[in-house]
């Protein structure tokens, strides 16, 4: 069991900002802006290369979920960032496919 399926069984605490059926978003442990929510499928994909064309409706729905969170958070008028980190190289660290959205301050491009 991931850590985020943790967070969604409730056996980890985590400061939750949105939920429906099958979306959570809460806050990052360690934020990297004033504004930094995850935002995740409850069912376990690893990560945005192993999704598969079943899960199209469940990928849109969390492209809205990113839309309202941002929105709920204050960030829709001065804009934001939405970042996957896909595998090694794309620097994932919990493989349970997820969405940084980071706001709340100008943000710097390109990534390290
Ligand atoms: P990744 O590096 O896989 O793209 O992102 C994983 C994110 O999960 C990191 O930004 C990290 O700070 C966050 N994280 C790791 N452990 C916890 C935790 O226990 N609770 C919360 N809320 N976030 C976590």
């Amino acid at each position: 069991m991931t850590l985020f399926e943790k967070i969604i069984a409730r056996q980890i605490p985590a400061q939750i900002v949105y939920e429906t059926a099958d979306i959570l978003a809460f806050r990052d442990i360690q934020p990297q802006a004033p504004v930094h929510v995850l935002v995740i499928p409850k069912k376990p994909i690893v990560r945005l290369s192993a999704a598969s064309d079943e899960d199209a409706v469940l990928l849109g729905k969390l492209m809205l979920a990113i839309r309202d969170v941002a929105a709920q958070e204050g960030l829709a008028e001065g804009g934001y960032r939405v970042v996957t980190n896909n595998g090694d190289h794309g620097g994932q660290t919990v493989d349970h496919l997820h969405f940084h959205v980071l706001g709340g301050r100008r943000l710097s491009w390109p990534p390290g």
